[in-house]
């Protein structure tokens, strides 16, 4: 699970719920091309939901309560960590087993990437999208630092109003 994916996944969250089936999660880990357990029942369905709003606290805490939520995970697994190498993907860390539960692995691997993310102290790379109806989360990968909007969709409708906004002056 990259942070790309972790927010994609705190995402579905928002309203609308787009996780609302084993179908959908089928379809988010594929897309991701999530590999391990994945045991497709309604109970592993659930867990990776409920674990939704414990991520997006930690994707938006700031950097020294961040690192309360980290410890505080890293605390309530045993850790296995072990470099592997798979699919196309070059030697990196796993932290957790392949037969550990989908939600376990989920929570573990976003809490990988959360320490990256405190150690270089890149917290300001995530925020609330500034659309003024959404609670998505941002992750602002770019170079100038410049995304501000979760999705296409919520960045066309600013667009959209800014230049009606200006039409109207
Ligand atoms: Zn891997
Ligand atoms: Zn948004």
């Amino acid at each position: 699970m990259s942070l790309q994916s972790a927010v994609e996944l705190v995402n579905t969250a928002s309203e609308p719920d787009t996780l609302t089936s084993v179908a959908l999660l089928d379809e988010f880990l594929s897309r991701w091309r999530y590999t391990g357990r994945h045991d497709r029942t309604r109970a592993e369905l659930e867990e990776v939901r409920e674990l939704r709003p414990r991520l997006r606290e930690l994707l938006l805490a700031e950097r020294d309560e961040a690192v309360t939520h980290v410890n505080a995970i890293l605390a309530e697994v045993t850790l296995r960590p072990e470099l592997v190498r798979h699919e196309e993907y070059d030697w990196h860390l796993h932290a957790v087993d392949y037969d550990d539960p989908l939600a376990v692995r989920i929570k573990i691997e976003t809490t990988m990437a959360m320490i990256d993310v405190i150690r270089t102290d890149e917290m300001s790379r995530l925020s609330v999208c500034d659309d003024s109806e959404c609670d998505g989360v941002v992750l602002d990968l770019s170079r100038n630092r410049s995304r501000r909007y979760c999705s296409t969709t919520c960045g066309n409708r600013n667009a959209v109003a800014a230049y009606r906004a200006r039409q109207a002056d």
